[in-house]
């Protein structure tokens, strides 16, 4: 039986258990799985921040190998999928296209029925997770063949935080010389900062801590990195000083500490717009000033929950593409067996490494 790491609760131990195979169904798979993502979001489940319904499997961005398929499975564009292919997935399952936020509202990030690999499913349903020998691919996930000019280290080391970037930069709608500020220089951050350089930014101000991280979204594209060492109004002036007096286009928030929410309304130009996408656990409240940052700003602030297949599509792609331009495999620090799933955490939660991997077989 495959091995797979178990978180049992919160804060519990992480332990390592065998978990049986499934039996395939018609469009199902087994993946032998090659790397999972350590993400932030793994820390925050073992903290109990979000409702899940432990015991789980971790890991819900995986490159695996096809080992065994049943049945016809194809990508989207009717590509076969076969045994010996190296493939990642979409780790949200079960979207149900039949609901008001699906059908109505048009936001399915936001589908009540939707499942995620690693975080929503329970090791009690099978091999649900990426921190496992063999991850199960139920009929339906969407696979998407890793391409021949992809080193499947640089999609790794971008991994979820690339999907995440990229739903923020799309909805920061940056046009091409706008200036960006990017609060925080984690895994989500660094790829916020690729993306923009991509889009065609001027002015691209990290913002964060500590200087390794800094030194690294210079290399992903930042024109300027600010740490926060430095006082908030002294960052301010900075970004004023860089933009004429006026504050950036556009902020994404991907730092996750709720302060950066304020700052960022600070820091960005009357009507420009602020996306956050670093509060996908509850880090707490701030005071805003509605008048002052808001309305007299005429400042648009949006919220960035999930990913949809698309921007999964154009990560892989983009990876493929930028891959030799922008050093996302070099953002992996650590690579960890299943028993060593700890450390794996540890070293997450320390920062001692921006992005680590667990590498199970
Ligand atoms: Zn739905
Ligand atoms: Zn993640």
């Amino acid at each position: 039986m495959p091995k797979a790491v178990v978180m049992s609760a919160a804060h519990a131990p992480l332990q390592v258990r065998e978990i049986p195979e499934p039996a395939l169904e018609p469009g199902a798979a087994v993946l032998r799985t090659l790397y999972s993502e350590v993400c932030g979001t793994d820390v925050h489940l073992h903290h109990g921040k979000l409702r899940v319904p432990f015991p789980i499997i971790p890991g819900h961005v995986s490159v695996g190998v096809v080992d065994k398929a049943r049945g016809d499975l194809k990508d989207i564009d009717g590509q076969p999928i076969k045994e010996g292919d190296t493939v990642t997935f979409l780790d949200v399952h079960e979207t149900c296209n039949n609901c008001w936020y699906c059908l109505v509202a048009r936001q399915p990030t936001k589908c009540p029925n939707r499942k995620v690999y690693g975080i929503s499913y329970s090791a009690t349903e099978g091999l649900l997770g990426g921190w496992a020998e063999a991850i199960w691919m139920k009929p339906g996930v969407k696979m998407i063949k890793i391409p021949r000019d992809l080193d499947p280290d640089t999609f790794i080391g971008g991994g979820c935080g690339l999907v995440t970037a990229l739903h923020a930069v799309d909805m920061a709608q940056i046009r091409l010389d706008e200036s960006v500020a990017v609060l925080g220089v984690g895994p989500v951050g660094q790829s916020c900062v690729a993306f923009a350089s991509l889009s065609g930014a001027g002015e691209i101000i990290a913002v964060g801590a500590p200087e390794d991280r800094l030194a690294f979204a210079k290399r992903m594209g930042a024109t300027h990195a600010l740490d926060l060492d430095i006082p908030p109004e002294a960052r301010l002036e900075t970004i004023r000083r860089l933009t004429g007096g006026r504050g950036v286009d556009a902020v994404i928030e991907a730092s996750g500490s709720p302060d950066a929410v304020s700052q960022a309304l600070d820091m960005v130009r009357d009507g420009g717009r602020v996306v956050v996408c670093g509060h996908y656990t509850d880090n707490g409240a701030i005071e805003m000033h509605p008048h002052w940052q808001l309305n007299r700003k005429h400042v648009e602030l949006k919220g960035c929950w999930g990913s949809r297949y698309d921007h999964f599509h154009r990560a892989v792609s983009l990876t493929a593409r930028f891959g030799a331009m922008k050093p996302w495999r070099e953002m992996v620090s650590g690579r960890f067996g299943l028993d060593r799933a700890g450390d794996a955490l540890a070293a997450v939660e320390n920062r001692t490494a921006i992005k680590a991997l667990i590498v199970p077989n």
